[in-house]
């Protein structure tokens, strides 16, 4: 059997840091080993190269020259997730600047290399009984800031231990202490090391490194000496070692994926104790995309409602109309005089009523105003005389009173259907029903008035008054042919084909030639088509004001990330320490910026829809928020956050742990 490999060892290791132009030569020429079970004590003034050295041994940065091995596999072949692994699993840090981050609890620090250890839970109970081994049981749910020195140092060390290392390695633990804290720490890690843990330490104190077995001694980048004191007659040596399984590790961190063991939920708290640490901040960075986004919905609502009342309009001038009038369509009646325009009978409705299979009913009209006399009040207004048909057809049937009946149109009777406005106009607050009036100087009875239909887009629609075809072409206005016809089709897929079948009637019973422009039909399509292209005007503008919007929100966002990323340079520097790899501070950072553009994007939605209710209150206006504004919000809100926060998110993944943790 071959021997077993030294744990650590490293071959003629060289490292060296440009600075300006020149270059620093921190280790120059480094070999040594370390066995496992060993304290090793790392000496040396100032500048002598002993972190450079810890740096490389713990796998926080690596060397320019020469070979290091863990467990005889040479670092050179690992990924830099394999080495992440590597600290996750067999090493612990101690620093001489604790590095805790501030704003989480005590509890939170010490378990958090946990979310880079790719086991499921939530690893209280190994928190409690890490900070139980450093004597600290208490003031769990503080903050580090809330800690003496001391006592913040042991909170590292038992984040250090909670994934029970195999290695600690320890830059200048009690640098930053008082003596009598200092051999608290001590005490500590001699206790760890009786367990049977190899720990590496850099110290430049005696005192301190006298707990240790072994003192390496550095000068300007070189190993000087390499002692092992004799104590009480009896060398120091290794005490039970740990063992570890390599190949499993290194598998293992190279497998962990996003949704695995609630890592992904654990960043997302993260991400909202992140927002939550600077809320003016985050409300500030959001703001453009919150406002954006608000007035969006609410102008999407607000277009939404106008083409809600339109259609409703629409539906009160009857479905599935189609109108035939005399005139051509284009130049009416200036090309060819009044001569051209043809001249509709009764028989023309009756053979288009008969087009059973398209058509549901035709009523003839004709128009001309009349002067309206009741008592002293006087009006005049359009006179309308409509066939049977036209009260349903055109929904004028009245709901107070009554519509003709046939026998009326056919009698020529003299009774009258007046809109609201004639009634208000004549009547005042009296009912008209039953009451009679002259129309053009002839007697007629009152017998309904037409529903309200408010204004259209150039009349007022209530201004009107009905009366019998027959009764308007003979009695009052002496026509002898209708002016237009007005057609109910069957459906609105058969209006084309009716459309047709009526120009083909007209043309045969009126011997016009094909295309002949005397007359032109026309259907309520043409309106919901201007009504829509009106409104795809109006939803290309929406979309450019929320591109726009979401284009500046992004990039306030992109800022206030990168600013968070050089804010948290350390911290990402520590969370690489203990283990996390590239794809999880990506997915930190993105997770954080997502959240931030959602959140903005969540209560511009909600602003959106109360400034839409606030303009149906208080100004009247018809508005209706649609689903659909809502979740595209949503979800370009999220997409801006996913896009703006890349780069941050990967300039953070980028940074090497060793500089992230040197960063001032
Ligand atoms: P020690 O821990 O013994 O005080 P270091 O290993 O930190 O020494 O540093 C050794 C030398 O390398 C020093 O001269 C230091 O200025 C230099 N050095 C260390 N890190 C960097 C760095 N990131 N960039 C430039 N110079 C560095
Ligand atoms: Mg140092």
């Amino acid at each position: 059997m071959a021997p077993k490999p030294p744990l650590l060892e490293l071959v003629d290791v060289h490292r060296t840091y440009p600075v300006g132009e020149s270059t620093v030569n921190a280790l120059r020429g480094v070999s040594l080993e370390i066995r496992e079970g060993e304290f090793v004590a790392i000496m040396g003034s100032s500048g002598s190269g002993k972190s450079s050295l810890l740096h490389i041994l713990g796998l926080l940065d690596n060397p320019d020259r020469g070979e290091y091995r863990v467990f005889g596999q040479n670092v050179d072949g690992l990924s830099e997730d394999g080495q992440a692994g590597l600290r996750n699993h067999v090493a612990g840090f101690v620093f001489q600047q604790f590095h805790l981050l501030k704003r989480m609890s005590i509890v939170d620090n010490v378990r958090l290399p946990h979310i880079y250890s790719g086991l499921k839970g939530d690893f209280r109970h190994e928190a409690l009984e890490s900070l139980k081994k450093v004597g600290l049981l208490h003031r769990l749910d503080h903050t580090p800031g809330q800690l003496s020195g001391g006592e913040q140092q042991r909170v590292a060390i038992a984040r250090a231990l909670i994934r029970n290392p195999m290695i600690l390695f320890a830059d200048e633990p009690t640098g930053n202490l008082d003596s009598r804290n200092s051999r608290e720490i001590m005490k500590i890690l001699s206790e760890l090391h009786r367990e049977g843990r190899t720990i590496v330490m850099v110290t430049h104190e005696d005192e301190i490194a006298a707990y240790a077995d072994r003192v390496i001694t550095m000068r300007d980048g070189l190993v000087v000496s390499d002692q092992r004191p004799v104590r009480d007659g009896v060398p120091a040596g290794p005490v039970v070692p740990l063992s570890v399984d390599l190949h499993g590790i290194l598998q293992a961190s190279h497998k962990l994926s996003l949704w695995q063991d609630g890592r992904f939920i654990g960043f997302v708290t993260q991400a909202f104790q992140s927002i939550f640490a600077n809320k003016v901040r985050s409300f500030l960075s959001v703001l453009g995309i919150l406002v954006g986004v608000a007035s969006v919905i609410a102008m999407m609502a607000l277009g939404e409602g106008a083409k809600v009342s339109i259609q409703e309009e629409l539906k009160s001038m009857g479905s599935n109309l189609i109108s035939v009038r005399g005139g051509s369509a284009k130049v009416r009646g200036a090309a060819r005089g009044d001569g051209a325009v043809a001249r509709f009978t009764f028989k023309d409705v009756k053979d288009i009523s008969r087009l059973h299979s398209l058509v549901k009913a035709a009523a003839g009209t004709v128009n001309g105003s009349g002067q309206i006399v009741f008592g002293n009040r006087n009006w005049s207004t359009t006179l309308d005389g409509v066939g049977y048909e036209y009260g349903a057809m055109r929904a004028f049937i009245p709901s107070v009173g009554r519509w003709f009946t046939r026998d009326e149109i056919r009698k020529r009777e003299k009774v009258a259907v007046i809109g609201i406005t004639v009634a208000r106009e004549l009547f005042g607050s009296r009912n008209p029903l039953g009451h009679t009036v002259k129309i053009n100087r002839i007697n007629f009875k009152i017998i309904g008035i037409a529903p309200a239909k408010g204004f259209s887009t150039h009349r007022d629609q209530d201004d009107v008054v009905l009366i019998p075809v027959t009764t308007a072409m003979y009695r009052v206005l002496g026509k002898d042919y209708l002016n237009s016809i007005y057609v109910e089709v069957r459906s609105a897929e058969g209006i084309d084909g009716a459309k047709q079948a009526v120009t083909d009637l007209i043309v045969k019973n009126h011997r016009l030639r094909d295309g002949d422009d005397s007359f032109n039909i026309r259907d309520m399509t043409e309106i919901q088509e201007m009504l829509e292209s009106t409104t795809n005007t109006m939803s290309m503008l929406l979309g450019a004001i929320a591109a726009i919007s979401l284009l500046v929100g992004g990039i306030g966002i992109m800022n206030i990330m990168l600013v968070s990323v050089t804010e948290r340079t350390r911290e990402i520097g520590l969370r690489k320490a203990i283990g996390a790899r590239r794809e999880d501070i990506m997915l930190q950072f993105l997770v954080e910026s997502v959240a931030l553009t959602l959140s903005g994007g969540i209560i511009g939605i909600i602003g959106g829809i109360g400034i839409s209710a606030l303009l149906a209150v208080f100004a009247g206006w018809a508005v209706k928020t649609s689903m659909l504004s809502i979740v595209l919000a949503t979800f370009f809100s999220a997409l801006t956050g996913m896009f703006f926060g890349l780069w941050p998110a990967r300039k953070a993944a980028e940074l090497r742990p060793v500089e992230a943790l040197r960063y001032e």
